[in-house]
């Protein structure tokens, strides 16, 4: 008997998932439901505007969604259209590849101010991800204090210093184009709790903010080690190096005419944001590293600035029916393993680490389980699902509305960029009448 699966969520996690159960010989029908009505999550919300290169597996993930034996639900939410306890009725196993949408909170006074923008809404709000096209920042601030020093606070700190000619051939959302061209930024301080060493960027990253057009990278040459000591693995060791060695030559650029700069400071942790209703200055505490830890000196300084962006990491929404780890911000289960035909990948497992690659094993993992545990299929699949969203009238969309509505966004694209984006839901479903 057909074993039916559903997968919830059309990003990276969930079409690994898609395309490992495809690869087994035991016949299976699977169906991807998806809350937006445009796939790939991350890759089309979170991935950089210019980094199209990375953005290209979205037509792997499209050759997956076309497959045999293959549906797809756009524009159709579990919790809202359709419960996990329904879907438990009409599929053998539910794999949950729901992602980390939500921003980790600082946790300090004034976090709440207006100009404090969290990096998965501020990224998805250039990304044009329907969620924060209203979000509309105020770029009004010479100054912009980026917290963190991941490789989202380099995305972030990139795209508001490369120039408009630097972002023609990118996808960004036309709003924040606009706004980031007419804002008069000058400096962004992206700002490590830890030291250079410990810092979490790659090194691709690291280097292109050496490339930038009109804009140089600033480093205090006090704060750099002259090598890298601790107890690394070797792998670790070598990206470590390598950083270093990029931010030695930092230091060598000379002070060229460039109107922008990107400021990486380490050793400094945010303690409260300042102003009145509205972001005025960030106050940091220094700090040095002790046994890999942060650990506050009681000395302080301010910035001031008008805009302040946490890029300290996701989390998870709990997941409307599943047990959740509030703690961890992600799902509570054994090795992917939810239970009752439940299974985990990707960053509601895992928490929000790793590249997009990272998540393919996820997938292999969950489908080995799913044909461990189900042997047998016994559950209607794709018509009973069908069948329940005609009753509630669930305006849903095939994967071929989908290649639509990238037609259409593909024939709007300005001269040189791979494409125009569609930022309201409503516009995504207009495109296709
Ligand atoms: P991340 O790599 O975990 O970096 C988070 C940063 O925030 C770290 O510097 C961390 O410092 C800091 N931080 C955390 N809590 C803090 C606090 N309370 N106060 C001050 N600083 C704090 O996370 P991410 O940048 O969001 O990236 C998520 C994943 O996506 C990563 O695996 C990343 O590599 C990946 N990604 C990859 C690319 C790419 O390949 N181009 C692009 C974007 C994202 P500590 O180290 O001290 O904790």
């Amino acid at each position: 008997m057909t074993i039916n699966v559903a997968v919830i969520g059309a990003g990276p996690s969930g079409f690994y998932t898609v395309d490992a159960l495809l690869k087994h010989e035991t016949d299976v029908r699977v169906d991807i439901i998806e809350r937006l009505p445009t796939p790939f999550g991350l890759i089309r919300g979170g991935v950089a505007p210019d980094h199209q290169t990375t953005k290209k597996v979205a037509r792997v993930y499209e050759k997956t969604a076309l497959s045999d034996g293959v549906g797809y639900f756009g524009n159709v939410e579990v919790g809202r259209d359709v419960t996990i306890a329904e879907l438990q009725d009409i599929y053998d196993a539910i794999v949950l590849a729901v992602g980390a949408p939500r921003d980790r909170k600082l946790g300090i006074p004034g976090e709440n101010k207006t100009g404090v923008f969290g990096s998965a809404d501020f990224v998805g709000w250039y990304n044009g991800h329907p969620d924060f096209t209203d979000l509309k920042p105020k770029l009004n601030t010479e100054t912009v204090v980026v917290i963190g020093q991941g490789n989202v606070a380099v995305d972030v700190a990139r795209v508001l210093v490369k120039t408009p000619e630097e972002m023609t051939e990118t996808d960004i959302a036309d709003h924040a184009a606009d706004a980031i061209d007419a804002s008069p930024i000058t400096d962004i301080h992206m700002i490590g709790r830890r030291g250079p060493i410990e810092a979490k960027f790659t090194n691709v990253e690291l280097r292109e903010m050496g490339k930038l057009a009109d804009c140089q990278p600033v480093i205090n040459a006090a704060q750099l080690p002259d090598e890298v000591t601790g107890d690394w693995s070797d792998r670790d060791k070598r990206l470590k190096d390598r950083n270093l060695a990029t931010m030695k030559e930092f230091l060598d650029i000379s002070p060229e005419d460039k109107s922008k700069r990107v400021h990486f400071s380490f050793y400094a942790k945010p303690v409260e944001i300042l102003g009145g209703d509205a972001v005025e200055g960030i106050r940091m505490e220094n700090t040095k590293v002790e046994a890999g830890r942060s650990v506050g000196t009681g000395e302080f300084f301010e910035i001031e600035c008008g805009l302040v962006i946490p890029a300290i990491g996701y989390f998870s929404d709990p997941f409307p029916g599943v047990p959740f780890d509030a703690d961890n911000g992600i799902v509570i289960h054994d090795e992917g393993r939810v239970g009752d035909g439940i299974y985990a990948v990707g960053w509601i497992k895992r928490g929000p680490t790793g590249v997009i690659g990272t998540n393919k094993p996820d997938g292999d993992i969950a489908a080995t389980q799913i044909f461990e545990d189900i042997t047998g299929g016994a559950k209607p699949g794709r018509e009973a699902l069908e069948a329940l969203l005609e009753e509630r009238s669930v305006p849903r969309l095939s994967f071929q509305d989908w290649l639509r509505i990238d037609e259409a966004e593909v024939a709007a694209a300005k001269p040189g960029a791979p494409r125009r984006k569609f930022v309201t839901i409503d516009t995504m479903i207009g495109a296709l009448n």
